[in-house]
């Protein structure tokens, strides 16, 4: 196996974004340069009373993040390591971003058919791409085997498939299980997925588990791969550590009983949290990779190559959703700006805003960040149900009409996953960097969705479908 990003040599991985150009692991770079494009953004006209919502990405940021989490790693592997950094495909869906990722040495982590072609779109090759659904149907599992792409099995079910298209034809495909080594969940249920009743891969505790997982690896000498996720947003640390290093321990047992070293691969995951609190980026990849180092020192010797499949980590602090204020009102004495990022682009945060609150910034009608005293209001969204709120009762310069509102920390998770309530039209993305000459350049990442789009994903193309065959 060839080393993909390269290890060993580099150097210490202390601040999260050391030696990327002036970026900083303190997020002042990334207020200015988010400051920056939010001006140029309205003085090009990408954002106006015609354009009133759009989503932003740093380009240069990204590109840090991806730096950091190559140097965290290379930092505690020994030299000639395999590591493979996939990105899950489902934190940003967007095919120029899986390709920037691409070009910075970042695979692809994928868990549909759908993600499968957005990963195949943006050029990332078979070697270095991963599937992990949980519902992989037999075509699934055959393209896959038939392209080469690493397939964790979920549970004995698939593993008969994979069983029965590997006894059909041979596969280059690395195959490994997923276990659930059922350490505890986080603060947010619906993301723990390392709980004893998580729906995900093979449940270690359970009574004859552990055996099972031993027995199917003994049996298939092709089954070189294990793989763990247990962390996301809300895991502290430690239990994702703790859920690694049984994984760990696991594969070191099996290749005991084996009497080879049949697992070469640990597969542990992605499941960084992000501070959605602040411009700081924490924790960050090398605390983790050093936290792991620590914990688990047998995973960076060299006997084992390694995946990560981090997604929100590497995306969320680099997106910003960009929304005019259409009018600013004011209801039983609480001022609300109403503007035109609501549900459509942050499903998560209005309906669960005690798990996923999102800072909102204030900038005016030129796109210079508001200033003066700050006044409790919401921030409301376009949507027609009263919870269609980005942020509620909270402290910031008054939002007047014609101004704009900024929820940050939305690369992952939030503007690429649309949710078409009231028919909102999907909002157009925009990369940003420098231009070269102390000014922005945009990029167009995604256009809006137009009016004709949204007719017909509505069934726009059968409008007799009801009316005249029954
Ligand atoms: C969602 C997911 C990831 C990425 O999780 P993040 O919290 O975004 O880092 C990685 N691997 C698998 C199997 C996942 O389901």
């Amino acid at each position: 196996m060839a080393s993909y990003t390269g290890t060993g040599d580099a150097g210490p991985a202390d601040e999260e974004q050391a030696g990327t150009g002036g970026v900083t692991s303190d997020g002042t770079g990334a207020a200015a340069r988010r400051d920056r494009a939010v001006r140029a953004a309205v003085e090009q006209g990408l954002l106006g009373p015609a354009s009133p919502i759009v989503g932003l990405l740093d380009i240069t940021g990204i590109r840090a993040s991806a730096a950091a989490l190559r140097d965290a790693f290379d930092a505690v592997t020994a030299p000639g390591t395999p590591v493979l950094h996939a990105f899950a495909v489902k934190a940003t869906p967007l095919v120029p971003v899986l390709r920037l990722l691409h070009a910075e040495g970042i695979g692809a982590e994928v868990a549909s058919p759908g993600e499968l072609a957005l990963a195949r779109a943006a050029g990332v090759p078979p070697s270095h791409t991963v599937l992990d659904s949980p519902a992989k149907t037999p075509a699934e599992l055959r393209e896959a085997l038939a392209l080469g792409i690493a397939v964790n099995a979920d549970n004995p079910q698939e593993l008969d498939r994979v069983d029965a298209l590997v006894r059909s034809a041979p596969t280059r495909s690395p195959l490994g299980l997923r276990v659930n080594a059922q350490i505890g969940g986080g603060s947010i249920g619906a993301l723990s997925t390392a709980t004893a009743t998580s729906k995900f891969g093979v449940a270690l505790r359970d009574e004859g588990a552990r055996e099972w997982v031993v027995r199917a690896y003994l049996d298939r000498p092709w089954l070189t791969r294990l793989h763990a996720h247990s962390g996301s947003q809300g895991v502290p640390l430690e239990l994702m550590t703790q859920g690694i290093a049984h994984t760990y321990e696991l594969a070191e047992e099996i290749n005991e009983r084996a009497g080879r070293r049949q697992i070469d691969t640990l597969d542990i995951g992605g499941g960084l949290p992000v501070n959605f609190g602040s411009d700081t980026h924490t924790p960050t990849y090398a605390q983790y990779a050093r936290l792991l180092a620590a914990t688990v020192p047998g995973l960076f010797d060299g006997r084992y190559g390694l995946v990560t499949e981090f997604g929100r980590s590497l995306l969320a602090k680099h997106g910003v959703v960009l929304a005019r204020v259409e009018y600013a009102k004011s209801a039983g004495g609480r001022a609300i700006a109403v503007t035109h990022a609501g549900v459509q682009v942050a499903a998560r945060t209005v309906y669960a805003p005690e798990s996923w609150p999102l800072r909102v910034t204030a900038y005016d009608a030129k796109g210079r960040p508001k200033t003066g005293p700050d006044v409790v209001q919401d921030v409301a969204g376009p949507a027609c149900f009263a919870g269609d709120l980005l942020a509620e009762g909270r402290s910031m310069p008054l939002l007047e009409q014609g101004d704009y509102a900024a929820a940050l920390d939305t690369g992952a998770y939030y503007f690429a996953h649309h949710y078409t309530y009231n028919s909102l039209a999907r909002p157009g993305i925009l990369g940003f960097g420098p231009d070269g000459a102390d000014g922005v350049r945009f990029a167009v990442v995604r256009t809006p969705q137009t009016l004709d789009e949204i007719v017909a994903e509505s069934g726009g193309a059968h409008p007799d479908a009801l009316t005249d065959s029954l």
